[in-house]
This record gives C-alpha cells, sequence and structure tokens, in this order.
C-alpha cells in the first residue's frame, strides 16, 4: 500500500499546468496570468487634480494669500480651455485636467467659496495657503504607470485589485491557465438526490455537491455526471461521458472490496490506466487513480471512497494540488500549530482527523483542538472544523505536541 506522501508524488507526475487561453477577465479571478500586461495608457493620462479646488499659480501666492478672478469651471470628465495668468484661477474637480498655466491646486476648504457651492466665471475669490509648493495637490501624468510599461508579469495571480489594474490599461481578455474541468460521478445503488426522502436503505448523495464546492472552491469547473447505479452497464455509460470531457473525473464510492464495487473494474474496461488503489491513509484508504490518454486529452481519475469525510480528505489530500498544479499555483497548506489535548489514534495509517485551528493576531503560535469526530461517515462534525490535524502513526499525543496541520 502506498503512503500519503508516496501517493501524492505519483498523482502530481500526472498533473500538467493546463495551457495558457485567452479568458474575459470578468472570469478570471483566482487564476495566473500566463503573459506579461503592458499599460495601453500613461496613468493618471494628465496632471491631475487630487483634490476640490482652485488652480492657481504659485508666484500669485508670495504673501500666502491671493484674490484671484474666476476664468473657467472644470468639473471631472472636461478639458481646459483656458490658460491662467497673473490674478487668475480656474475652480477643478477632484480628477479634472490641470489648465496650463497653473502649477498648484489650492483646497476649495482654504477659500471663501461656501462648501458645495459652484463659483461663476469672472466671481473673485479670496485663497489662503501659506506654504503653498509648486505641484501641490497634483498626480502627474504617468506617475503611476507609462504607456508600454508592463505592470503585470507572467505568474502573477489575479486577486481583485489585479481585476481593476487589468481594467485600467484596457485589458477585457487576458491570457491564464484555464480552470481545469472536473467530472463528478456518484455511485451506489442506494443514493438518492437531495429532494428526496430516503425510504429504507437509502441515502442523499452528499459527495455529489460536496465536491462540487470544493472544485469551485479551488477554481476547478465542475460539472455534475449526476449518479450512477452498482452496474457495470450504468457505471461505463456514465464514466465515458466524463472521461471525453473531463481534465479530471471524481468517482466516489464503489472502490472498496465489496461485491459490487465494480468502479476499478469498469475504469479498466474503458482504458483508463491504473496506477494505485489504496492509501496507508485514515480515512480515505480504499483511493484508487489513474489516467486515461486521447489524443487531445490527459484526464486523471480519482475513484473516491464513498463516505463523505474520506471523500473529503482524498480531495483535500490528493486532488486540490492536482487542480492548484493545473493552475500554475502552489499556494501554501500546511502549518504548525499545538495540540489544546491529548489525543489518541488508534491503528497504523496516517490519520488526518477533522480539527479546529485557533489562530490569533496577537499571539505567534497556533493551536489545533482535534474535534470529537465519529468516522467517515460523521460529515456533521466535519462542519465545525477549518483544518485537519495530522498524525502520521498510531498512538497518543500530549497536550501541547506541535503537530502538523493541512487547513481546509
Ligand atoms: P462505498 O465506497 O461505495 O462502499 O461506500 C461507502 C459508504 O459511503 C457507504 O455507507 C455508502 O452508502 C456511502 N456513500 C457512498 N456514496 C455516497 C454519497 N455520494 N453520498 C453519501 N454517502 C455515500
Ligand atoms: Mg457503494
Amino acid at each position: 500500500m502506498k503512503t500519503v506522501a508516496e501517493a501524492l508524488a505519483l498523482v502530481l507526475q500526472q498533473a500538467r499546468v493546463l495551457p495558457p487561453s485567452e479568458i474575459a477577465a470578468t472570469n478570471v479571478l483566482g487564476l495566473m496570468l500566463a503573459e506579461d500586461v503592458a499599460s495601453d495608457v500613461d496613468s493618471p493620462p494628465h496632471d491631475k487634480s487630487v483634490v476640490d479646488g482652485f488652480a492657481v499659480r504659485t508666484e500669485d501666492f508670495s504673501s500666502g494669500r491671493a484674490r484671484l478672478e474666476v476664468v473657467e469651471l472644470i468639473p471631472a470628465g472636461r478639458v481646459p480651455s483656458k490658460t491662467i495668468t497673473a490674478g487668475q484661477t480656474t475652480q477643478i474637480m477632484t480628477g479634472a485636467p490641470l489648465p496650463s498655466g497653473a502649477d498648484a491646486i489650492v483646497m476649495v476648504e482654504r477659500t471663501n467659496l461656501a462648501r458645495g457651492k459652484l463659483a461663476q466665471v469672472g466671481d473673485v475669490i479670496e485663497l489662503e495657503e501659506p506654504k503653498l509648493k509648486a505641484g501641490q495637490n497634483i498626480m502627474r501624468r504617468g506617475i503611476s504607470m507609462r504607456q508600454g510599461e508592463v505592470i503585470l508579469k507572467t505568474g502573477s495571480r489575479l486577486r481583485p485589485i489585479e481585476l481593476g489594474l487589468l481594467a485600467e490599461v484596457g485589458r477585457a481578455h487576458v491570457k491564464v491557465h484555464r480552470r481545469p474541468v472536473v467530472g463528478i460521478l456518484a455511485t451506489g445503488d442506494e443514493l438518492v438526490r437531495p429532494e428526496v426522502k430516503p425510504t429504507a436503505g437509502q441515502i442523499r448523495n452528499s459527495n455529489g455537491p460536496l465536491l462540487a464546492g470544493m472544485v469551485h472552491d479551488v477554481g476547478g469547473v465542475p460539472i455534475d455526471l449526476g449518479i450512477a447505479v452498482d452496474t457495470a452497464g450504468s457505471l461505463r455509460e456514465r464514466i465515458s461521458a466524463g472521461l471525453t470531457d473531463c481534465d479530471v473525473l471524481l468517482l466516489s464510492g464503489g472502490v472498496s472490496a465489496g461485491v459490487l464495487d465494480l468502479v476499478p473494474q469498469v475504469l479498466a474496461e474503458l482504458g483508463v490506466e491504473e496506477i494505485f488503489h489504496q492509501v496507508s491513509l485514515k480515512p480515505g484508504k480504499p483511493l484508487w487513480f489513474g489516467t486515461f490518454d486521447r489524443s487531445d486529452r490527459h484526464c486523471l481519475v480519482f475513484g473516491l471512497p464513498g463516505n463523505p469525510v474520506s471523500s473529503f480528505v482524498c480531495f483535500a489530500l490528493f486532488v486540490r494540488p492536482v487542480i492548484d498544479r493545473m493552475l500554475g499555483r502552489h499556494p501554501a497548506r500546511t502549518c504548525i500549530a499545538r495540540l489544546t489535548k491529548a489525543h489518541s489514534v488508534r491503528g497504523d495509517r496516517a490519520t488526518y482527523w477533522p480539527a479546529r485551528l485557533i489562530e490569533s493576531n496577537v499571539i505567534v503560535e497556533k493551536f489545533i483542538e482535534p474535534l470529537n469526530w465519529h468516522g467517515s461517515g460523521d460529515l456533521r462534525t466535519l462542519a465545525a472544523a477549518n483544518a485537519l490535524a495530522i498524525f502520521p502513526n498510531g498512538g497518543d499525543h500530549q497536550a501541547g505536541e506541535e503537530v502538523e496541520v493541512l487547513k481546509l
């Protein structure tokens, strides 16, 4: 049986960064840029006022105050037409271009004009600014970026800030590593959809929505392939559909040692090559992994165990890193924390125990509290977890002991 580290290495060997493709900027949040982006404009595009006030000549302020005649009003979006000469000013709004002749802006608060009032052309305004300096309250053209300058580099992660920048430089489409398409198929005769009240022997399909949510969370595109029953025919039909369209195919259930656990056999018949089956892991031992190759497609196929927490843990350990890699990302997902209480783990498999990671803004140290979890079918307790505490071997662990933690 493979260890977690061996299994992860085998999985990652098969995961390739997806080729760059041009995508609408409205759909690239969280993705990695696959080109250098240069600005098509100077920003700001003109010398602009950063306050509401009056454009003036500092020469007129040798005494620290001036009485100036208003020659023009310039709201944002308008271009000034008048040059300011001695004794003149224009009223200017935040963002508007500086008129020629002016070399500073005096804030409206430093004048005798009532707040919120517009001056009229011909008005004489009294302004007081004892320490007025040339350039005051002016943002110079191109100070933020120059036309042609590279402002985002290949490999940048596109956060909301970067989306704002892309818009500023006119990019409605951008080259990124596209999102992997991830098919999700639940298997099991006992499964019904969430809206159905289960009858005797039935349970609802939790894994479908759980896995779709996780795929979405890490930046993949989940495709719901529904529920297959435990017959070779049903499995064959639905798995084939997934293999043709997906970069990753997630099956849940049907990979344990039961008579009706037909998934590995059907995958082999369909030409999916097995890379490993079973990992020394708790929960998640039955995990199956293989690949399917067609001329244009390399599909990674995971047979996840049916129990929801097992499926979840296998996703967090093996599928999430695959999606990260396909997107060109390498996020750090583990940290070290101290156990808040003693904890015992039975068996000798590496155990990933649902837990609450306690982080604070004032204490550098992190703490981890294992939850009172009832095993791989206990999804309810997992809902209180924000991390998995990693116990590489079974045995007893003391309060205060440091353990590695996988953040969820
Ligand atoms: P299996 O791996 O098919 O033997 O399933 C193991 C356990 O997980 C059984 O108790 C199944 O009923 C349960 N199970 C399988 N698939 C799902 C699913 N999609 N949602 C919730 N529970 C499931
Ligand atoms: Mg089953």
